[in-house]
């Protein structure tokens, strides 16, 4: 479209002035709670006609919001995000939920690899890892929880379906980091959330173990949607898996080490799921 053309009353073709133009969002915002429209060039459609049915969260990870939006709007970056959530709450959607954003990279999830054809990218703006992992504010969390349950009650996405990137990408990704508040969210109905059971001294399950606890470790993990084969084999695969669940879960210690607060911890989870679980813990 070069032009944009409307008839006055007298009949005569017009051309509306440019600033009107400008000024129109290259789409309409899919949610209610979104303020601007920042269109990301870098997205593509969703493979084998897939809607959407799972929500992804990110932190951004630079230096900045100006900084996040440049690099996952702009085109060569190969990087996109549905929404951004800034720190003041303000919320920017860049690609149209209909479309597939470029967010998730190598993962899997619940028997799926193509992450970006089933799932909704938020990225949400936080120094990351790199930056110390900052807090983050109240009103930005208040901000993606209201962005997260629009999406579940116009999409009917169970609360289960909403997880980290790090959960989806264990080896490869932290984000959106430890200091996360998923209870906060949990509470208000997005994603699930057992309190993690106290740390105690006593027999774990690390690199080296074998055996039908271990077997039992890895299908519960897959239970609750990490993509680890069951080998009864405690290895590399295993232990990272492990740091990611504890990550999301059970924050307080990070080591990839299935002690008796991380194995009660998951238990807890899936019979809040209402799975049952081989876990002797
Ligand atoms: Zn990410």
């Amino acid at each position: 479209m070069s032009s944009l053309e409307t008839r006055s009353l007298d009949g005569r073709r017009r051309m509306l002035p440019s600033v009107w133009m400008m000024n129109a969002p290259a789409f309409m915002p899919d949610s209610s709670v979104v303020s601007d429209i920042v269109p990301s060039a870098n997205y593509g459609e969703r493979r084998n006609d897939r809607v959407p049915d799972l929500i992804v969260l990110h932190y951004t990870g630079f230096a900045d919001a100006a900084t996040a939006i440049a690099r996952l709007t702009t085109a060569g970056t190969e990087i996109s995000a549905h929404y951004i959530v800034q720190e003041d709450g303000k919320i920017i959607q860049c690609v149209p939920e209909s479309r597939r954003a470029w967010h998730a990279g190598a993962s899997s999830w619940a028997g799926e690899n193509d992450i970006n054809s089933i799932s909704i990218g938020i990225e949400i703006v936080n120094g990351g890892h790199d930056r110390g992992l900052p807090a983050y504010p109240l009103r930005q969390i208040a901000a993606v929880i209201a962005l997260c349950r629009g999406i579940m009650i116009r999409r009917n996405i169970p609360r289960h379906r909403i997880v980290g990137h790090s959960d989806i990408a264990p080896g490869r990704k932290q984000d959106p980091g430890e200091h996360f508040p998923w209870q906060l969210l949990a509470d208000s109905g997005v994603g699930y959330y057992a309190p993690p059971a106290r740390i105690v001294d006593g027999p774990t399950l690390a690199v080296g173990s074998t055996g039908q606890d271990v077997r039992a470790l890895q299908e519960s993990l897959v239970q609750l949607g990490y993509d680890l084969p069951a080998t009864g084999q405690y290895d590399f695969p295993t232990l990272e898996t492990v740091a990611a669940f504890q990550r999301h879960y059970r924050p307080a210690l990070i080591d990839g080490i299935a002690d008796r607060s991380t194995l009660l911890t998951l238990k807890q989870l899936l019979a809040q799921r209402s799975i049952p679980t081989a876990l002797a813990a």
